[in-house]
């Protein structure tokens, strides 16, 4: 075996039993090489992530590791366990209403005030300084006299974890969804590596999701050393790959994906092997270029636009049906958006309200 298993505990029921997670960690030989941290399945129905650490965790068997490499599949038990009918809800703390990618803790680091203390050391020690500062933060919201929420107490154990790596990888899925990574400019040219084929490239601002709460920070710190006159690239990568839809499990495509994130390891200098990047073409778009479509009427709704295609403007995206209105012109509305568009996700149940986010498109695309 070249790995070992722990667990980690990050809650307890009603009924006394413990929510734990669990870890599989690959040793590496070079300490010198970036260590990573992959989680999946935060979101309770975007269960294909723990398929991706699966076909990864047996390549990494038959790898050379340099950096050790921290893996935690089924990350968010209580969502994973949140069952309705033939469905899995677990998007959304069910006490609370919030989305379970929104509870990690935002430092927001007085990078001045910390710098004045830290200015002496060199770049290997000022990340060193830096990353046990934000361990210790995130320790520090754990460990609050007046408790925190499940919610918080989830995702700030995981940061925590997360914060030690130089690589951070937290698989989800869309609901009915193509492929997309969510990448911050800084990273552009690593999005080329893995096996997917639209990248949305984020900016350096804290929303709540985990990929944010680890980068953010490195990316702050960053930015206020260059007004100081000192070059310090960002310390770390984050990324939040979105692997298709909830509800699927896919091994051979996962085994694609996980041959991506090989890839990555590769350029990365985490493996030693040489493993090339898919050969395909790949697009890109800023964030405010990813544009959400409002369902215009209630309705059921027949999804017509291919998802990870080219959808010009004025061609059909969905029709939306409405029985009640029977023997008029408004039985059956057609939608269509004004600007050419690739279609990325959409909603994932055939009867909305009124208002439900339908579809979300990328615009303005260029080659990556
Ligand atoms: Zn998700």
């Amino acid at each position: 075996m070249s790995f070992t298993q722990s667990h980690l505990k990050v809650g307890e029921l009603a009924t006394g039993h413990e929510l734990n997670v669990p870890i599989f960690k690959f040793t590496g030989t070079d300490a010198n090489a970036p260590t990573v941290y992959i989680q999946a399945n935060v979101h309770g129905a975007e269960v294909q992530g723990n398929a991706v650490i699966y076909q990864l965790m047996q390549l990494l068997e038959q790898s050379t590791i340099l950096g050790d490499i921290v893996l935690v599949p089924l990350a968010n038990p209580l969502g994973i366990n949140q069952k309705s009918g033939e469905f899995t809800l677990g998007r959304f703390d069910p006490i609370t209403g919030v989305n379970w990618n929104r509870e990690y803790f935002n430092h927001q680091v007085d990078v001045q005030d910390w710098y004045v203390e830290h200015q002496h050391l060199d770049d290997a020690a000022l990340i060193s300084a830096y990353r046990s500062h934000l361990v210790a933060a995130c320790q520090q919201r754990l460990d609050n006299p007046w408790g925190i929420t499940s919610g918080h107490l989830l995702a700030v154990s995981l940061q925590k974890m997360a914060h030690e790596a130089d690589v951070v990888l937290d698989l989800h899925t869309g609901p009915k969804s193509c492929k997309h990574l969510y990448c911050p400019t800084y990273a552009h040219d690593r999005a080329k590596l893995f096996s997917i084929p639209y990248t949305l490239m984020i900016p350096n601002e804290f929303g709540g999701a985990m990929d944010e709460s680890i980068f953010c920070p490195w990316w702050q710190l960053s930015e206020f050393l260059r007004t100081q006159d000192r070059e310090l690239p960002v310390a770390v990568d984050a990324f939040t790959l979105e692997l298709g839809s909830q509800e699927h499990i896919d091994l051979h495509d996962a085994k694609n994906d996980a041959l991506g994130i090989m890839a990555y390891f590769s350029a990365k200098g985490v493996i030693e092997e040489h493993v090339a990047p898919a050969q395909m073409q790949r697009f890109g778009c800023y964030l405010q270029d990813y544009k959400k479509y409002h369902a215009p009427l209630g309705g059921m709704v027949e999804y017509k636009a291919p998802l990870g295609e080219l959808l010009v403007g004025g061609e059909p995206l969905a029709n939306i049906l409405r029985l009640d209105k029977y023997g008029t012109d408004q039985v059956l509305t057609s939608l269509s958006l004004p600007d050419d568009c690739v279609p990325i996700l959409h909603f994932a149940s055939a009867s909305v309200y009124q208002g439900t986010e339908l579809y979300k498109v990328m615009t303005n695309l260029f080659e990556l």
